[in-house]
């Protein structure tokens, strides 16, 4: 039985080593674009401030899948599903027939259309990639301006300023509008963060960029323009769905799948934050960002991919640390 995986994330790992773990005669192939072996995504931001060297990033190595027995292809992009031949197509039109297949793509920050004509001028924060090449550029930056919301986005203010950098971030509105529901701050997260020395402009977004003298000038809804060395901008975070593309699966932001995490096509799975799964508690469908989801949904997949029955259990919060200080995030409300 050949089990193929699309995306070589925690959920796509999970699921191939859990394949191995129930049988070891199953084949397992799993297709990575990224060219490094899979590493701690959620320690990126450790990794570019240097408290986390390069060894302690990857939890995988070229042993580490001779010894699970399972076929890693590295750097290599699947481009189109087949459900009918039950085959992918490499975007080097190789096409490689699957028995049961999971879509393990992830997600990643992306520019809404009035900030696509900049894109150039934007440094991308998602991948082991974009860390490595913004630690090169910090090396000569002093100012960064951050515009956008969400975890990642404190994440990436708190490696900054612990680099020493000034930090600008430019914030749609006065509060933080992601759902949290348990914080040790006294003080609300805006006013938390400026204690932090970040400079925080709320009720405004970026208009525009343009190249001036060596820096980036930041034009403003609100008429400021600020001179930044680097600028760091993101409106959504969205599935990677661009491999489903023609092919049957049903979806809305993300994959569509039930508990089980299958999808609306036999033998084809889906886990991580590139699914949306339904939630009994708001009675509708919801993407569950984050690494522990990702981990159990990559199991749970792994173990229906050959004949178990296991539901995946929601998990309403994602932990996280900013500064030291402990918060919960809840992704619905
Ligand atoms: C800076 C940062 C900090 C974070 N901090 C935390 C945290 O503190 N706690 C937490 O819970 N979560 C955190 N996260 C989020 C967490 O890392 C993600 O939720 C998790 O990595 C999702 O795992 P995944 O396997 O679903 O997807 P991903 O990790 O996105 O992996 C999917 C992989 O599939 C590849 N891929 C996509 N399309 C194709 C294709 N067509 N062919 C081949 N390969 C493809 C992608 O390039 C990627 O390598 C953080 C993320 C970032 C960026």
């Amino acid at each position: 039985m050949r089990h193929v995986i699309i995306g070589a994330g925690i959920a796509g790992v999970t699921a191939a080593v859990t394949i191995k773990k129930y049988d070891k005669d199953a084949e397992v192939v799993l297709i990575g674009d990224e060219r490094f072996f899979p590493y701690k995504r959620y320690l990126l931001t450790d990794f570019m401030n240097n408290s986390v060297k390069d060894e302690n990033i990857f939890y995988t190595s070229e042993e580490f899948f001779a010894e699970h027995g399972i076929r890693f292809r590295k750097g290599e992009r699947v481009k189109q599903i087949s459900s009918q031949r039950k085959a992918i197509k490499f975007h080097h039109n190789e096409v490689l027939s699957y028995d049961k297949l999971l879509i393990a793509t992830g997600g990643r920050p992306t520019l809404g259309p009035s900030l696509q004509p900049f894109q150039r001028y934007i440094q991308s924060y998602y991948t082991l990639q974009d860390v490595l090449l913004l630690k090169e550029r910090l090396q000569t930056a002093d100012v960064c301006i951050v515009s956008g919301e969400g975890l990642s986005t404190l994440d990436l203010i708190r490696g900054l300023r612990s680099l020493g950098k000034k930090v600008i971030y430019i914030v749609k509105e006065a509060e933080v509008n992601f759902p949290l529901i348990k914080t040790e701050f006294k003080e609300g997260i805006h006013e938390f963060l400026a204690n932090k020395g970040v400079e925080i402009i709320v009720n405004d977004k970026i208009v525009a960029i343009e190249e001036k003298e060596a820096q980036f000038h930041v034009h403003t809804l609100n008429k400021l323009t600020i001179a930044a060395d680097v600028v760091f901008a993101w409106e959504k975070y969205q599935p990677n769905l661009n491999c489903t593309r023609g092919c049957n699966i049903e979806k809305k932001e993300g994959i569509l799948v039930d508990q089980r995490l299958r999808t609306s096509v036999e033998d084809i799975y889906a886990a991580g934050d590139c699914v949306e799964i339904y939630h009994p508690g708001i009675k509708d469908y919801w993407i569950n960002f984050g690494w522990p989801n990702a981990t159990q949904q990559g199991e749970v997949a792994g173990k229906n991919m050959l004949g178990m029955s296991v539901e995946y259990e929601i998990k309403e919060t994602i932990p996280f640390n900013l500064f030291g200080k402990p918060l919960k995030a809840r992704w619905w409300e």
